[in-house]
């Protein structure tokens, strides 16, 4: 296989066996690829099947059928090697509160064998800017502090993978750019990052590769931008000074037009209109035009389409 796959998944499934009879099939022969130095968004809502995927690689639940690779090694016959290779973040805040986080780093990098001259424990704490916590105990830390410093013991033992499971919840807003600016510099020193997360502009703004998911079943695994332009959508928006609209020449295009008080919505498909001459009949309704905007395809859109049923 390709040395240039951070993670290669083929056919995974996983089913959940309850007590009862009735069994739970999270993920559905999912098959993805990972690129080495990606930003990869792992994408659902809830329940779609993230947290299983990510907890299998962590070895947190095991799978029932499928194979994984990361960076070439074999998931379940190496196990131990290729859990070296990442870091794993997950979802719920658990931080032992009685430590401090030079503690819990220190504590971490013993569990990984690192010896105490190859630890950068304060190297670490200072790229997720906790070094004024160092010592300070994990339980009066924020939300937001918390989880840096669940990334800063993923990240003790330099793995080339980093991956988050919901890194931005219960982060709030000023924390959450930090949180991402942390992320982006990870990635530039050549570390691939896999989060997961249900707020579709998270992606789009993140990612340069994204997945979708929903209830267990691959919807979706593309760039962001081809992942976007699969609606192949736009719309225009004018806005008028009346509505007193001619729309002969609107209607002669094949566009989906809507009239909104003295605004024109017009969606169009990119590829298949020719954008001169609908500007040329947004002109030639006979009402003077006073603004207009384009708004692209959202992914949100893309998402609504794919998971409607
Ligand atoms: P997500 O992280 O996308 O919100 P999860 O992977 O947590 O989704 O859950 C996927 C599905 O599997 C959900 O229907 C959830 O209820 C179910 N599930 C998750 N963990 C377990 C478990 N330990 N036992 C049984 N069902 C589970
Ligand atoms: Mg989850």
């Amino acid at each position: 296989m390709s040395k240039e796959l951070a993670i290669a998944v083929n056919n995974l499934s996983k089913v959940y066996k309850s007590s009862s009879d009735n069994a739970k099939l999270a993920l559905d022969d999912i098959s993805l690829n990972i690129k080495k130095g990606s930003i990869f968004g792992l994408l659902g809502p809830n329940g779609a099947g993230k947290s299983t995927f990510i907890n299998i690689l962590a070895d947190l639940a095991k799978k029932t059928s499928g194979k994984i690779e990361v960076l070439g090694i074999n998931h379940e016959k190496n196990l131990i090697s290729a859990k070296k290779l990442m870091g794993i973040v997950p979802q719920e805040l658990n931080i032992d509160p009685f430590f401090t986080p030079y503690e819990l780093l220190e504590i971490q990098a013993g569990l990984y064998g690192i010896g105490k001259k190859d630890r950068k424990t304060m190297e670490i704490l200072q790229m997720l800017a906790l070094e004024d916590k160092a010592k300070a105990y994990a339980r009066t830390l924020s939300g937001g502090m918390r989880r840096r410093l669940l990334i800063a013991k993923a990240m003790v033992h330099d793995p080339e993978i980093l991956i988050l499971d919901e890194p931005t919840a219960g982060v709030d807003v000023e924390l959450r750019s930090n949180l991402w600016e942390n992320i982006h510099k990870l990635n530039q020193n050549g570390k691939t990052i896999i989060i997961t997360t249900h707020y579709l502009h998270e992606a789009e703004e993140l990612c340069n590769e994204i997945a979708i998911i929903n209830e267990g079943k691959l919807i979706a695994n593309d760039t962001t931008n081809n992942i976007k332009s699969f609606l192949d959508k736009m719309t225009v928006i004018v806005d008028y000074y009346d509505n007193n609209f001619d729309l002969s020449e609107l209607n002669k295009l094949n566009l989906d037009i809507q009239i909104k008080d003295m605004q024109i919505h017009i969606k169009y498909k990119p590829s298949e209109v020719n954008f001169n001459a609908m500007l040329n009949a947004v002109n030639s309704t006979s009402s003077q035009i006073k603004d207009m905007k384009i708004i692209e395809t959202k992914l949100e859109d893309v998402f609504l389409q794919l998971t409607q049923k």
